[in-house]
């Protein structure tokens, strides 16, 4: 069947995340997303782990399903907010691991996740790493354990469980990272390298980027939210078309296409990487960015104030790039780059995406169509444009034929991507209420 799983998500058991990251409320954002696969986060929490079994029981060969207790929790939390197509709503027992340890005469600083079927595996799991560190201060436990030892463990705690290295670009904690990674990935997980088949691309990086390095080429790209409140979930997800369960996931992941030629894993959602902090290089203070080509004809020097700029994500992939142009291996998943409904709404009604005039709209999108997936993806544009709003059907028709506007973040400022060009916004503005469509009163508050 088809089915689109996040697979990296924390729970309220990790730093900086919403205490909203329990488990019914994570099962009913996902099902208003669009997704049937969610990866549980932070299994090595014991708190977590405790709640995870009291909550989920087995379904298909390693996924859960949630228990009937927690589902009337869910279906309360839905119903009050909105109501969704009915979508089977599974999890899979996953966690990320903050490795800091010296390798080589450096301080490495790499984020991996791991995946087990089952819950003996992650408390084999969790039993060894308990040994070696805290894992109960953070549900993203961070321990001076070399990269290629944890993977040792989890290949002999837990043998159908297999590792990801998460968000492969991020500058301070990923394996290729700037600042404390690896050029190599053989260099980080050594003798054991043949066990690593996919790699995460992270909110940073999209695989228009990766593929400009070949050396990556035999592994498959897979993206997740990473997310640290449920309503981001989704933000990135895997689009399988496979058996519904652990071990066929796997084994789509190893090979996107099987041996007879099958898509097993057919796309995968990205976040568009401009709109990261650290996408190109500059200096946010003298309002100064540039791509890596110039920066470098330019000795990476800011021309403003003479000072080295901050260089980006963009410019560490063109460093280990040996392309100039992306090639994909055969078989290689579609990629879907979208932007979040909540920021396509916003934009169109001039608000902030979290404001009350957006959250109306989106509730009401959902329950007409569904799921945020299936307006960004699956409905058509007549569809959105004869029931819901002629505008946000032109918006999501750009969105889907990737004609956006795009703005890279530099230097810690974010970027932006945005749907349409500002004159046209001036044009849209104040004449009628821009989503429905109807003409607004003046000078009343609604
Ligand atoms: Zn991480
Ligand atoms: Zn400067």
């Amino acid at each position: 069947m088809r089915f689109v799983a996040d697979l990296h998500i924390h729970s309220l058991y990790s730093r900086a995340t919403s205490k909203a990251s329990h488990i019914a409320s994570l099962a009913a954002w996902a099902r208003i997303k669009g997704v049937h696969v969610l990866g549980t986060g932070d299994f090595t929490h014991p708190l977590w782990l405790q709640q995870l079994q009291e909550a989920l029981q087995p379904v298909e060969g390693g996924f859960f399903c949630l228990k009937e207790t927690v589902k009337r929790d869910f279906s309360s939390l839905l119903q009050s907010d909105v109501s969704t197509e009915p979508i089977p709503t599974r999890f899979v027992l996953t966690a990320e691991i903050s490795s800091i340890y010296k390798r080589s005469g450096k301080v490495r600083k790499v984020h991996n996740i791991l995946f087990v079927p089952d819950f003996a595996s992650a408390e084999r799991v969790n039993k060894t790493l308990a040994c070696i560190g805290n894992i109960e201060s953070d549900g993203r436990p961070i321990l001076g354990l070399d990269s290629r030892d944890l993977l040792e463990i989890l290949l002999e705690k837990a043998p159908d469980g297999f590792l990801v290295p998460a968000h492969i670009w991020t500058p301070w904690f990923s394996l290729f990272g700037s600042k404390s990674g690896f050029d190599r990935l053989e260099d980080c997980f050594r003798d054991l390298s043949d066990h690593i088949f996919a790699l995460e691309t992270g909110l940073s990086s999209d695989p228009e980027m990766n593929r400009l390095v070949s050396s990556l080429d035999r592994y498959t790209l897979i993206s997740n939210s990473d997310c640290h409140s449920p309503s981001k979930i989704c933000r990135e997800a895997n689009i399988f078309e496979t058996e519904f369960d652990y071990y066929s996931m796997k084994k789509a992941i190893k090979s996107p296409c099987d041996s007879e030629g099958k898509q097993c894993l057919t796309g995968t959602i990205e976040f568009y990487p401009e709109e990261g902090k650290y996408h190109h290089d500059g200096h946010r203070k003298c309002g100064f960015c540039c791509d890596p080509y110039t920066s470098s004809e330019m000795s990476g020097i800011c021309p403003e104030c003479g000072k080295p700029m901050t260089i980006g994500v963009l410019s560490r992939v063109i460093e280990l790039a040996d392309r100039k142009t992306p090639v994909f291996p055969a078989g290689a998943p579609d990629v879907y780059s979208l932007i979040p409904l909540a920021e396509v709404l916003s934009e169109i009604a001039g608000v902030g995406p979290n404001s009350k005039t957006v959250g109306r709209h989106y509730v009401k999108c959902i329950e007409l169509f569904g799921s945020e997936l299936n307006v960004l993806l699956h409905v058509s544009i007549q569809d959105l444009a004869d029931n819901y709003s002629p505008l946000l059907a032109e918006a999501v028709n750009r969105v889907r034929k990737k004609q956006v506007i795009r703005h890279a973040g530099y230097d810690g400022e974010f970027g932006s991507i945005s749907v349409f060009h500002s004159e046209e916004k001036e044009t849209l503005a104040g004449k009628a209420d821009v989503l429905t469509g109807k003409k607004q009163r003046k000078n009343k508050k609604t």
